[in-house]
């Protein structure tokens, strides 16, 4: 289980339990489990962010760019490509994070965005957008407009 909060994403270690708070910052580095020092990986799975200052706490701090998937629940292209943003997650090798935000639970922040149509994929970096793409997506040409994005 994983639960990002303002600081860093609080997971349980899959050794011993110990729950420990990868911080935000140290993203794309190795982490350690503060009980047994095991080798912690960054998230490979999307992040459900439930609140706008968890989504800027993750979004600034990061040193991975930021995958977000703005969703509705009601929304049919968003389910058929939610298991997509999955691969692209389990794929990411710690190159970057994939987030999602549910645009009827953080309408203001969608609307700040400027998100019109759902499905809206935008990369952040350090806080900024540096490209988005609307409507369905495979994972293939998800992580090609991705490493597009942060080559540029
Ligand atoms: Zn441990």
């Amino acid at each position: 289980m994983m639960e990002p909060d303002e600081q860093g994403l609080l997971l349980a270690c899959p050794q011993c339990g110990q729950r420990n708070r990868l911080r935000y910052e140290g993203f794309g580095t190795t982490f350690r489990c503060g009980k047994c020092r095991s080798e912690l990986s960054p998230p490979a799975v999307p992040i459900d962010l439930a609140s706008e200052r968890v989504f800027t706490a993750l979004t600034t701090r990061s040193t991975l760019p930021v995958l977000v998937d703005f969703w509705a629940p009601w929304c049919g292209p968003c389910k058929m490509v939610a298991p997509e943003f999955t691969k692209v997650a389990a794929a990411s090798a710690g190159r970057w994070i994939v987030a999602k935000v549910n645009t009827e639970q953080l309408p203001e922040l969608a609307s700040r965005f400027r998100i019109n149509s759902i499905p809206t994929m935008v990369v952040l970096q350090r806080g900024t957008e540096i490209a988005r793409e609307m409507g369905a997506l495979p994972a293939a040409r998800i992580t090609q407009f991705l490493e597009q994005s942060i080559r540029r």
